[in-house]
């Protein structure tokens, strides 16, 4: 009970004081009870002893809000690094190497040293791809993901940009310091690697744009894709080092890519046409037609200069198709004017990405219809590269091709990595060996006898040799003796327009059938 007196009691004062320090969120205060233990004592207590287990819960609550907050700051952070990570090789991706070139560049400073990127894009990836299946792909996508990492400094950041593309971020280096990175990452992507049973190789195009003065992380990206397309063209696997002029080259692609455009519509392309000829008699026995550009103002232009570049840009479909239908009506003038000459066949190149137009059988098929030519004179020349990395959709269009009754051919066989293996299960009936083989059997006794064995090697195959590129009356003699039966080459006729091959065929014909 409190006492009568209470007012004055000097405890109650603290006993007030206490629980307004307490509501006010000092939760540390503690009353002293005193000697009397009376019942102010009494609620003293009791005020301390809620004062500690409000303490308790108090802190309590704070370790718990802590440790959450700890954990959602992990979660953002895990968030944030998914965001900016390859999830497949755990690379950067495209945007933590933004930002790492974005702070190679602010950070440099003006000390002959710079930051620089490379890109790179795997040679043969698709073909991986198609063959061994995505699973496949995907492991050495990962295994070129740890050689790169090897290749680079720990200050370097290394990322996967998507697909078979990746890409550096070297930090401030001298150009020899990054040229040295860039080759020892292709060294890297030399030896082969095993994926189950398999061996496969992952090797690089390697483009290399070291910065300058007032370049932008998108300018360095950008200039290192064009010297990764410059390896490209540069026959693949190797390091090209941006330079200016590059730019200048992808300007004048492009400029070439609007022009061939209206090439066809503006009747600026042309066919000329080379004979294959059967070496012991001179016979023709096919006339391969070789797409020309007769530009209004560059005049003409071979295939070289622009085939490629229509392949990149898709334009190929409509020249391909061009070329279909020009050659094959072409074979039913010669079949109107000179009856008599029907026993040669007529040959077209095809590219790659014909093999993916979905109206190429359908197309070939109305196009030999429509000119009344049978399907056994036309010949399809697909080089060795297409054969070998073909997938699914190449397999069935040429299990096509080869229902339809036309016949395929290798071109530029011996180019490419043929395996003797590969030889037996190509889809073809011709082999074409490309003319960089033959150029030095005149002087080259080794080179003789490769040529040798690889005709040889195409005959236990079941298959024809053509040699092309026969130049000399020498190099057709020896071919000859090396049991070559048929060839192609200057010697024998050079590529020409429609009109003079016609003569060529006819005084054959006249003197064969007189
Ligand atoms: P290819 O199919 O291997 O054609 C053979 C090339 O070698 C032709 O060059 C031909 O003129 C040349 N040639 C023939 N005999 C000799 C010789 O004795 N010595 C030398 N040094 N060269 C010889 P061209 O006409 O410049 O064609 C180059 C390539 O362009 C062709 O190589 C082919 O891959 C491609 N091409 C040509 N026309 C077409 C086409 O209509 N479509 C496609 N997709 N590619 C084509
Ligand atoms: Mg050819
Ligand atoms: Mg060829």
């Amino acid at each position: 009970m409190i006492s009568e007196n209470s007012g004055e009691d000097p405890r109650l004062r603290q006993l007030v004081d206490g629980i307004v320090r307490l509501a006010a969120g000092d939760l540390s205060t503690r009353m002293t009870p005193s000697e009397n233990r009376d019942d102010i004592d009494a609620v003293i207590a009791g005020v301390n002893l809620l004062a500690e287990e409000l303490e308790h819960i108090y802190s309590d609550l704070e370790q718990r809000v802590a440790d959450r907050t700890a954990m959602l700051r992990r979660t953002q952070a895990e968030l944030e690094q998914m965001a900016k990570t390859d999830a497949l090789t755990g690379l950067a991706n495209r945007i933590l190497l933004n930002e790492r070139i974005q702070e190679a560049l602010q950070n440099s400073t003006a000390s002959g040293k710079a930051p620089a990127v490379l890109v790179l894009d795997l040679d043969s990836f698709k073909a991986i791809n198609d063959t061994l299946g995505h699973g496949a792909g995907d492991a050495v996508l990962v295994e070129v993901a740890t050689r790169l990492l090897s290749a680079v400094r720990a200050t370097d950041t290394v990322a996967r940009l998507g697909g078979d593309e990746f890409a550096v971020v070297i930090t401030e280096s001298t150009q020899n310091e990054i040229l040295q990175i860039a080759h020892r990452a292709s060294e890297k992507l030399q030896d082969s690697l095993r994926i189950g049973s398999e061996t496969v190789w992952a090797m690089a195009s390697i483009g290399v744009c070291i910065s300058a003065p007032g370049d932008s992380a998108e300018s360095l990206m950008r200039d290192a894709d064009i010297a990764m397309y410059q390896a490209k063209g540069q026959g693949r696997n190797n390091v090209q080092l941006f330079h200016p002029d590059m730019l200048l080259a992808v300007q004048e692609r492009s400029r070439i890519t609007a022009e061939l455009r209206n090439a066809v519509s503006g009747g600026e392309l042309a066919l000329q046409y080379q004979p294959v000829v059967e070496l012991a008699s001179g016979r023709v026995t096919g006339l391969e037609a070789l797409l020309r550009w007769h530009h209004p103002a560059r005049g003409l232009i071979m295939p070289d200069s622009f085939i490629r570049i229509a392949e990149e840009s898709g334009l190929i479909l409509e020249l391909g198709r061009w070329v279909l239908h020009e050659g094959v009506a072409q074979l039913r003038r010669w079949n109107e004017t000179a009856p008599n000459l029907t026993d040669f066949c007529l040959h077209i190149n095809l590219s790659a990405a014909e093999l993916f137009r979905s109206d190429l059988l359908a197309d070939i098929r109305e196009t030999l219809d429509r000119n009344h030519v049978a399907p056994q004179r036309l010949v399809l020349e697909i080089t060795e590269t297409v054969l070998m990395s073909r997938g699914t959709t190449e397999e069935q269009v040429l299990g096509g091709l080869r229902d339809l009754g036309v016949g395929l051919q290798i071109d530029d066989f011996g180019t490419g990595y043929s395996s003797i293996s590969y030889l037996r299960s190509l889809p073809a009936d011709t082999v074409k060996v490309d003319q960089s083989l033959i150029q030095d059997i005149g002087s080259d006794p080794q080179q003789q006898k490769f040529v040798a064995a690889i005709l040889q090697l195409i005959s236990a195959a079941g298959l024809k040799a053509i040699v092309e590129g026969i130049e000399t009356a020498e190099q057709a003699e020896q071919l000859q003796a090396m049991g070559c039966l048929y060839g192609q080459g200057y010697y024998y006729g050079r590529p020409q327009p429609p009109e003079q091959v016609l003569d060529r065929l006819e005084s054959l014909a006249q003197r064969r059938y007189s």
